[in-house]
């Protein structure tokens, strides 16, 4: 059953159960206040019938008689009627106007006053019957009488009346309920093709259309229409990390191609050396360089996979438990691995002790991670001159810069070196990398709520500034 229809049936008959309930009640109130009356007038006039009776014992030697008379001033209201019935001789006495009909008298039941409606001539006529009492026995009966034709047909009318009444109320109300119904549901209709129209196209950009937004279905074209453009900016996410995924993917295989090439290479030469029975000095010499080469590339891949599996890692929501932290011994241990480092251009680096008593919310081992990944990069891509390491606080912040004299990056590249798997330009294939480096760095600066300042220009070098925020 469609909505439309539960609505309107609903409606008609919540209707209908109110006209019939009004309608009994209004019937019945009036049936009780009408009857009420008459009976009362009824009763009231059998009163002064009664009032007007006189008893006469009549004795002789062998029988006796009680002989009922009335009153010949006694009269009644109009329309109405009286009879007295004598159960001792079986006298009636009546109203002139009854004349020929007598009322019907069931002896038995007098014992108390009653009223009951009786058809006569066809017409149906309300009697109030009395018992009539000589000495504390029963002796007759007082009866006052009414036609109720005209009420009876008055409450007939208002019975078909009310027949009628709710039978087309209720009719009107299921056209009705269906046509307002239609018209309030149009809204809903439109809106359920506009959703079907989004869901066939799969375009999520389209909304669904209402003119009035004030009510309720406007409210919830609002919500649908929120909901629809939340589910765009998701799906745009979604379909950006999906694309992002399977780019990761290709460039991981690609860069992993190259040194497993490599590897195989040399050891399916070294292996044709070996099986050859006379080796000489000179496929000694092969020998070694091969297996030189072997160990170059697997460190190379070694550090690769390193770096995907953290990547991996940090994309599975890994979580770097911070702590307060003392800058200054970090920043020290580095500079020492540093310093014994094998080094083409100067090692330079400020005054440590800016960073006495700076504590950061952080994790050391990271903080180490990070700070060597510039400058690794900062030596690699520094051919001659120096790379500086300088430390500033400011306003709760501490600063710590990478700065170098080397080749310099392109303003247009800066946005895109955190990309995994970039590399500009000039350093692909004359620099040894991965392109992963950066990637990592930004991780843990993002996990550290600490931020990082890039200024480069080419073939005049590059600093790189991390800020960190104090304890
Ligand atoms: P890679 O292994 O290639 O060094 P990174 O993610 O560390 O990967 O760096 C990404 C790219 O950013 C590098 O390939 C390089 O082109 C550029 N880059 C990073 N650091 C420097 C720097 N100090 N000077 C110039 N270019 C740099």
């Amino acid at each position: 059953m469609t909505l439309k229809t539960k609505l309107s049936l609903v409606h008609s008959l919540i209707l209908m159960v109110m006209l019939i309930v009004f309608g009994m009640a209004l019937y019945f109130f009036l049936h009780q206040y009408i009857y009420k009356d008459i009976k009362k007038n009824l009763a009231y006039e059998a009163g002064l019938v009664r009032k007007s009776i006189s008893y006469e014992l009549e004795i002789s030697r062998r029988d006796w008689n009680l002989l009922i008379s009335i009153d010949e001033r006694a009269s009644l209201q109009k329309g109405m009627f009286f009879q007295i019935t004598n159960f001792f001789n079986g006298a009636i006495i009546k109203s002139s106007n009854l004349g020929y009909l007598e009322l019907p008298v069931e002896g038995k039941k007098v014992t108390t006053a009653y009223f009951d409606t009786v058809s006569l001539l066809e017409s149906p006529v309300l009697i109030y019957s009395a018992p009539l009492t000589f000495n504390g026995d029963i002796v007759g009966v007082v009866q006052s009488a009414v036609n109720v034709s005209q009420f009876e047909n008055f409450f007939k009318i208002l019975r078909y009346a009310l027949y009628i009444l709710t039978l087309s109320v209720v009719l009107l109300a299921v056209v009705s309920g269906r046509v307002l119904s239609k018209v309030t549901l149009k809204p809903l209709q439109s809106m359920i093709e506009d959703l079907e129209k989004i869901r066939n196209t799969g375009e999520l950009k389209n909304r669904v259309f209402y003119k009035r937004s004030k009510d309720e279905v406007g409210t919830l074209v609002t919500a649908i229409n929120f909901m629809l453009e939340s589910i765009e900016i998701n799906f745009e996410k979604i379909n950006y990390m999906y694309i992002n995924q399977q780019r990761f993917v290709a460039d991981a295989s690609h860069e992993l191609r190259t040194p497993l090439t490599s590897i195989l290479g040399n050891a399916q030469l070294l292996q044709k050396v070996w099986l050859n029975k006379s080796i000489g000095d000179s496929e000694l010499e092969d020998s070694i360089e091969c297996i030189h080469d072997i160990v170059d590339e697997a460190e190379r891949m070694r550090k690769l996979v390193n770096d995907l599996l953290f990547l991996a890692r940090s994309d599975s929501r890994l979580k770097i438990e911070l702590q307060e932290i003392e800058f200054k011994p970090i920043v020290e241990k580095v500079i020492r691995q540093v310093d014994v480092m094998p080094k083409k251009v100067k090692w330079l680096h400020n005054d440590i002790s800016v960073l006495n008593n700076v504590y950061i919310l952080g994790n050391s081992d990271y903080v180490q991670q990070l700070l060597l990944i510039f400058i690794d990069n900062a030596f690699k891509y520094t051919l001659e001159g120096s790379v500086e390491l300088s430390f500033t606080t400011n306003n709760n912040m501490v600063g710590i810069s990478i700065k170098d004299t080397g080749i310099g990056l392109d303003k247009s590249e800066i946005p895109c070196i955190f990309d995994r798997f970039y590399r500009a330009d000039h350093s692909r294939g004359k620099i040894e990398g991965t392109g992963l480096g950066l990637s990592i760095a930004k991780f843990i600066i993002d996990e550290h709520h600490a931020s990082v300042e890039v200024t480069s220009s080419k073939d005049i070098g590059s600093t790189f500034t991390i800020w960190f925020r104090e304890c």
